[in-house]
C-alpha cells in the first residue's frame, strides 16, 4: 500500500462504497422528490429544495463550499430558488456543522435546546447557535413540506436528534450507524453508551426506507441498521461472557500493590476475549471490522457500561 509497514487490511466490500464523486469532489443525489443528499465520500449532509427556498440539514466542513455548489446545481435544474433559508443542526459537533456560517447571517437556524447550550459554550464563529430550539419535538414547515424533529434522549451526543421526513420516506439520524462500516473508536465516539445502544431501535420505529446516517459515502437501508444492531448485540453478549469467564484474581495477585496494573491486565484480558470473535465474524461483512482497535475500544466501552450503568459492577463484599 502506501508504505512498507502499512497493515494488510481486508478489502472494503463494494457494497460499503458510494457513488463516484465529480471533479469538484462531491456527489449530490435525490433521496426522494425534493430531498437531496450530498457527500464527499466520508461525510453526508442533506437539503430540501422547496418553492420557498432551501432547507439545509447539517453543514460538514469537509464538504464545505461543495454544499453551495450542490444546492445551486439542483436549484437550477429544478427551477426553484437557491437561497438557503433554514439550517437544521443534527447535533453540535463541528465535523457535521463547521460550514454552517457559509450560508449567511439571516437564515433561520434550528436545533435542540442542548445544541444551543453546547454551541454557546463552544463559542465557535463557524457554528452560530440555533435561534429556534425545542426540548422534545418540533415541526418545521417550509414551502409546503413538513419535517418532524425529535429528541429521544442522549446517545452519540447529549443533543443528537431524529429528523423525520414523513413526505419523503426518510429518516436522518447522525453518527450512530455508519452505513456498511463499523463504528470508529468507543461506540463511534459516543458519550452515552446505553443511549447509543438503544438508538437504532428508536430509528427503526419510524416509517422510512431511506436513512441518512452522516457516514460514509452512501445512504443506508433498514438492513444496514439491522446489521449494525447485530454487531452491537454480539459485542454485548461477548462482553457479558468474557466478564463472567475471566477470573480477575490472578491479575490482582500478580499486580501486588499496583492496583491499577491489575485493573489494566484484567480488563485488557476481558476486552481481548470479548472482541476477538466479533472482529472475526464481521470482517468482510462490515467495512474496516479488521481495524481491531475500533471493535476493541467499542467492546471496552460497552463492557464498562454493562458494569457501571446496568450493574452489578462486581460482587458485594460478604
Ligand atoms: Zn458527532
Amino acid at each position: 500500500m502506501t508504505s512498507p509497514d502499512w497493515p494488510e487490511y481486508a478489502p472494503i466490500p463494494q457494497s460499503a462504497l458510494g457513488p463516484a464523486l465529480n471533479d469538484q469532489g462531491y456527489y449530490v443525489g435525490r433521496v426522494e422528490r425534493n430531498l437531496y443528499w450530498v457527500t464527499d465520500g466520508i461525510y453526508i449532509s442533506a437539503f430540501m429544495a422547496t418553492r420557498d427556498g432551501v432547507v439545509l440539514f447539517d453543514a460538514p466542513p469537509s464538504i464545505g463550499n461543495n454544499i453551495r455548489r450542490a444546492v445551486d446545481e439542483i436549484a437550477a435544474a429544478e427551477g426553484v430558488p437557491n437561497t438557503v433559508t433554514h439550517l437544521v443542526y443534527s447535533h453540535h459537533h463541528d465535523d457535521h456543522s463547521g460550514a454552517a456560517s457559509l450560508f449567511g447571517g439571516d437564515i433561520v437556524r434550528i436545533g435542540h435546546e442542548e445544541t444551543r447550550r453546547l454551541l454557546l459554550r463552544d463559542n465557535s464563529p463557524a457554528r452560530p447557535a440555533p435561534d429556534i430550539t425545542f426540548a422534545d419535538t418540533y415541526t418545521l414547515e417550509v414551502g409546503g413540506e413538513r419535517v418532524e424533529l425529535a429528541w429521544h434522549g442522549p446517545n452519540h451526543s447529549p443533543d443528537n436528534i431524529y429528523i423525520h421526513f414523513p413526505g419523503h420516506d426518510t429518516l436522518m439520524f447522525i453518527d450512530v450507524v455508519n452505513a456498511g462500516w463499523v463504528p470508529i473508536y468507543n461506540t463511534n465516539l459516543s458519550e452515552d453508551v446505553p443511549g447509543y445502544m438503544a438508538a437504532p431501535a428508536i430509528a427503526l420505529s419510524y416509517p422510512w426506507n431511506h436513512f441518512i446516517c452522516g457516514h460514509l459515502g452512501r445512504l443506508a437501508t433498514r438492513d444496514d441498521v439491522a446489521v449494525h444492531q447485530a454487531y452491537i448485540a454480539d459485542i454485548e453478549a461477548s462482553a457479558q461472557e468474557a466478564l463472567a469467564a475471566v477470573n480477575p484474581v490472578p491479575f490482582y495477585v500478580a499486580a501486588g500493590e499496583n492496583f491499577w496494573a491489575g485493573v489494566k491486565a484484567h480488563l485488557d484480558a476481558v476486552t481481548e476475549r470479548a472482541a476477538a470473535p466479533v472482529i472475526a465474524k464481521y470482517t468482510g461483512v462490515l467495512a474496516a471490522a479488521d481495524i481491531e482497535v475500533f471493535t476493541r475500544t467499542t467492546t471496552f466501552a460497552i463492557m464498562q457500561s454493562l458494569r457501571l450503568d446496568r450493574g452489578p459492577s462486581g460482587p458485594v463484599h460478604p
